[in-house]
């Protein structure tokens, strides 16, 4: 038995990442964009921002990239190469929606805004945050991505980031999905459950701004009309990565919000 269990551990050996802060993806994933407007016509500006399903895509004085209505499907990169390139950078969470809109030329680099985070998130919750989660219409990938954070992988729990399935057992409300018709009083009342005071964090580009699904009927986003999110986790779904990230920068700042890992302390 004892012979077995070590051969099972030999072989899986280490699965958890030790080092968060050193995660690369791979480079076929579609990360933070970098924009180049310069020498488009103006008939190429108006097919890119209608290639786009979302709208994300705009010209006001420059061209930007609203990633929180990006599906991050790739399609403008592929039609206009020279003018929007997807990098592998996950580091994409925005504790404001401006935050999520990315300019023409804009520096490669996570700007996450720490002056709009609420004091008292990193003195209540910074060692320890228990999330309800609520798909509100979602189609389950973006709830699989959560799934995946705290699987042994990932392994959020180790800076004790946990979902529980109490409201009332919770620090705050982890939204997916566009909000439907059929869920937006249920939302409603799973975040009257939860005691102040609370964080709500919305989590893919259908919750952010209804994504595909805004302009439908069968929608209905006054939630998010009344409660500001205090932290946006874009992608479609969002990765792990993305969201253990964008949840560490709102509990413990930080650029990368991982300079603290007690895993990484203990097998330095
Ligand atoms: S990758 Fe994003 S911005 Fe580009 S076409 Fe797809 S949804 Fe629109």
């Amino acid at each position: 038995m004892l012979l077995t269990s070590l051969r099972v551990l030999m072989q899986h050996r280490t699965q958890y990442i030790k080092h968060m802060d050193r995660v690369e993806l791979c480079e076929e994933f579609r990360g933070r964009p970098i924009l180049n407007g310069s020498g488009l016509t103006a008939a190429d500006k108006a097919s890119l921002c209608r290639m786009c399903p979302t709208r994300a895509i705009a010209f006001g004085q420059k061209l930007t990239l609203d990633m929180g209505k990006c599906l991050f499907c790739g399609e403008c990169a592929v039609r206009f190469p020279e003018h929007v390139r997807f990098t592998n950078d996950y580091r994409l969470a925005s504790s404001t929606r401006e935050g999520l809109v990315v300019r023409e030329n804009q520096a490669d680099a996570w700007g996450f805004d720490q002056t709009a985070v609420r004091p008292e998130i990193r003195s209540l919750f910074g060692r320890s945050l228990h999330l309800r989660e609520v798909s509100a219409g979602g189609d389950n990938s973006c709830e699989m991505e959560l799934g995946a954070a705290g699987n042994v992988n990932f392994d959020m729990g180790r800076y004790g980031i946990e979902f529980t399935a109490s409201p009332r057992h919770a620090d705050g409300v982890v939204v997916t999905g566009p909000v439907t018709a059929n869920m937006a009083r249920e939302l409603e009342t799973t975040w009257q459950a939860v005691p102040e005071p609370k964080i709500l964090i919305a989590v893919g580009a259908d919750a952010i701004s209804g994504g595909l699904f805004a302009e439908s009927p069968a929608v209905n986003r006054k939630f998010f009309d009344i409660h500001k999110p205090d932290l946006y986790v874009p992608g479609n779904p969002a990765h792990p990565m993305t969201f253990i990230t964008g949840v560490l920068a709102l509990i413990r700042g930080g650029s990368t919000g991982t300079a603290a890992d007690p895993q990484n302390e203990r097998e330095e």
